[in-house]
């Protein structure tokens, strides 16, 4: 079963510009799908016109075999969407916010409330029902965007940077609550530019870059092709650096320099060869996740 299946999707705006160039994506049921991109790459765009809000100029786009053009209302039952703006209206009381989404998808006010408690405790929000969404964090009003798209039980929950600008310790606990949600059978779209973010999270990633998909797949898969890692080295202060075949070094400043290390090549060569220039290495640390060095290889190559 697939829970998103995109052809030929394009996107031109009134202006002429061609966010979206004809994209195929294909998001399989169950799975946890991260559309990663730079910004500007066409995310929101593509999740617009996932979400009927937004009109494609060509292609198609279905949800759960639903075409969101000819039955956007069945398409737009299978979604919940949480928008990368917060808009909450702020003078409102949180329970009523999530009652009223439901009443919009004809959920009867009995049933809404019931529901609304459900997503109100797991969102740590119970003690918070009755106060309107301005008394609320910047991270109680992310979850509360999140309780309100699960309102009418979506198949599919899509969220569009949902951690964007949220603190550490925040974001870490809507992941272990969208791994749960996932786990339970939700399939979930999200973008992101947090390389980490879909590493910790998504088993599929889609790779958008100026409107196309350069890349698609299982993230371990394409980890596995990801050919070079990134490590600082804390050094004595160095006046030349030594060539090493096979690694790319460059200075950062006067006592520390970034190597490109190949995946299957040890260090050891490495290192004899800074030995033998007289550069002592303090100290020693990855620089990036992987998939940020294949992301940004794809990315470069694209420009190039
Ligand atoms: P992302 O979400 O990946 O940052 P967007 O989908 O928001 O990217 O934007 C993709 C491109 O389309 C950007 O260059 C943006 O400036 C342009 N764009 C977005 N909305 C409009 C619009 N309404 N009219 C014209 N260009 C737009």
């Amino acid at each position: 079963m697939t829970a998103l299946s995109i052809r030929s999707l394009v996107k031109r705006y009134d202006n002429g510009f061609e966010a979206v160039k004809g994209i195929d994506l294909d998001v399989p049921a169950g799975s946890f799908y991260a559309l990663l991109g730079p910004n500007g790459a066409g995310k929101s765009t593509t999740i617009g016109m996932i979400s009927s809000l937004i009109k494609p100029t060509e292609g198609s786009i279905k949800v759960f075999d639903v075409d969101t053009q000819s039955h956007p209302n069945d398409a737009k039952r299978y979604i919940g969407l949480v928008p990368q703006e917060i808009n909450l209206n702020m003078w409102e009381k949180c329970e009523d916010i999530l009652c009223y989404q439901a009443g919009y998808y004809g959920v009867v006010r009995r049933e809404a409330l019931k529901r609304a408690e459900v997503l109100l405790k797991e969102m740590d929000l119970w003690e918070k029902r009755h106060q309107p969404v301005r008394t609320l964090s910047g991270g109680m009003k992310r979850r509360m965007m999140i309780a309100r798209a699960l309102m009418h039980n979506p198949k599919l929950l899509i969220l569009d940077e949902p951690t964007a600008g949220v603190d550490i310790e925040i974001r870490r606990s809507m992941w272990r609550f969208l791994e749960g949600l996932n786990q339970s059978g939700t399939t979930i779209i999200l973008t992101t530019h947090y390389l980490e973010e879909a590493e910790a999270l998504c088993n599929k990633v889609g790779i958008i870059d100026r409107g196309t998909i350069v890349e698609q797949g299982d993230v371990k898969a394409l980890l596995s092709r990801a050919n070079y890692e990134t490590f600082v080295l804390d050094v004595d202060a160095y006046s030349i650096l030594p060539e090493v075949d096979g690694f790319v070094l460059t200075g950062v400043n006067a006592e520390s320099i970034e190597v490109q290390v190949p995946r299957e090549r040890g260090i050891n060569t490495l290192m004899t060869a800074l030995t033998e220039a007289n550069i002592r290495v303090f100290s020693m640390r990855n620089k990036s996740n992987r998939l940020e060095e294949f992301f940004l290889r794809l990315v470069q190559k694209g420009a190039a």
